[in-house]
């Protein structure tokens, strides 16, 4: 089967024929019918996420399950599934306590590899790593029944891929995590993938205020398509001043950082008043930020969002019903879609800002 495999960092992804075995214990194989190109697939590129390698990509995907392995009580063929890259196991500390996104079982677990420490994917016997569970840059994958989540079959395969990953994390980073009050202010830095759905979160919310900050006005242009109220190009202007004129002087109560870069991870906190909340979603820097303590002070809030503190079970299937109820916008984030051959040129545009989601079809 055909699959989009990283072996070398900042090398361009490999798309060929590779061997994938039969499901094992508890696991699931799903024919996938489309996924998102997603950033941080690209920082495994880059090395920004250090993974082992090789490994096939794809962190947001949704097909149908082809076959099941021993045990596999969650799902049966034919279920219509979202691939979630938590595969929560239900009783440990976080799940009990309603954090499934936080799983200790999932985080303990050697990278790569499913729960039994192998791989289900090689090539000339050589064992390739699946990526976050998903590796869904494959016509099929093997998966934790965990990870597979059932959804509505009307709900089409292509839209709900994006469920997987950008839309539950932006979205729920605003409703869950930051919970985000009717008649607020809210700023976003970063108007790609993730930065779309917290302005559509934003508006689901109840937000008065959607302040999009980002370097590009293509950008900026689909951030107002996607609810911002105003926009900042910050390549032209330093966007705390705006953001403080357009707040009453005082600044957000919500500022979101959806890009994953010092400066910005700084400017979230400086664009928040007190008793406000900076949500860091963005991958974190690998450089220590140049804050003073007190740049938290008057009881300012940094958090960060992981999955959106999402229960994928929960609010993926939620997320659905807003789509359908013509809430939640998926079919205008899908600016262009790719043949899986063509997964470099899809990095390519998302790096450039062509796209708001590019989307692989199989
Ligand atoms: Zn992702
Ligand atoms: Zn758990």
């Amino acid at each position: 089967m055909k699959a989009a495999v990283l072996y070398e960092l900042n090398q361009p992804v490999v798309v060929e024929d590779i061997d994938m075995e039969g499901p094992k214990e508890g696991e699931v194989v799903v024919k996938v019918a489309a996924t998102g190109v997603c950033h941080s697939c690209h920082h495994v590129v880059t090395g920004n996420i250090r993974y082992p390698l090789p490994v096939v990509l794809g962190d947001e995907g949704a097909g149908v399950v082809e076959e099941v392995g021993p045990g596999v009580t969650l799902v049966k063929p034919g279920d219509h599934v979202i691939l979630s890259w938590v595969p929560s196991c239900g009783h440990c500390v976080y799940c009990t306590q309603g954090y499934p996104n936080l799983c200790l079982k999932a985080r303990n677990s050697a990278p790569g590899r499913l729960f039994d420490g192998t791989t289900r994917f090689t090539k000339n016997g050589r064992p390739i790593h699946h990526f976050a569970w998903v590796a869904s840059f494959a016509e099929y994958s093997v998966i934790p029944q965990e990870s597979a989540i059932p959804i509505d079959k009307e709900i089409p395969l292509d839209k709900a891929a994006l469920v997987g990953c950008s839309v539950t994390t932006g979205v729920c980073a605003v409703i869950n995590t930051a919970q985000v009050r009717p008649g607020s202010s809210v700023v976003v830095f970063g108007a790609g993938g993730i930065g779309l759905n917290v302005i559509q979160g934003a508006v689901i919310a109840g937000a008065e205020r959607i302040i999009a900050v980002d370097l590009l006005d293509t950008k900026l242009e689909m951030a107002r398509q996607f609810g911002a109220t105003h926009t900042i190009n910050a390549s032209e202007i330093e966007p705390i001043e705006v953001i403080q004129s357009l707040t009453d002087g005082l600044g957000a109560d919500y500022a979101f950082e959806a890009i994953g870069t010092r400066v910005t991870f700084e400017q979230a906190v400086r664009a928040i008043r007190n008793r406000g909340k900076a949500i860091w979603i963005g991958v974190a820097p690998r450089e220590p930020l140049a804050m003073e303590a007190g740049a938290l002070g008057g009881e300012k809030m940094v958090m960060t969002s992981a999955y959106g503190s999402a229960r994928p079970r929960v609010d993926m299937p939620r997320l659905l019903a807003l789509y359908r109820a013509g809430v939640l916008k998926l079919d205008e984030l899908i600016t262009r879609t790719y043949q899986l051959e063509e997964v470099n040129d899809a990095f390519d545009h998302m790096l450039n800002g062509e796209v708001a989601r590019g989307l692989i079809r199989f």
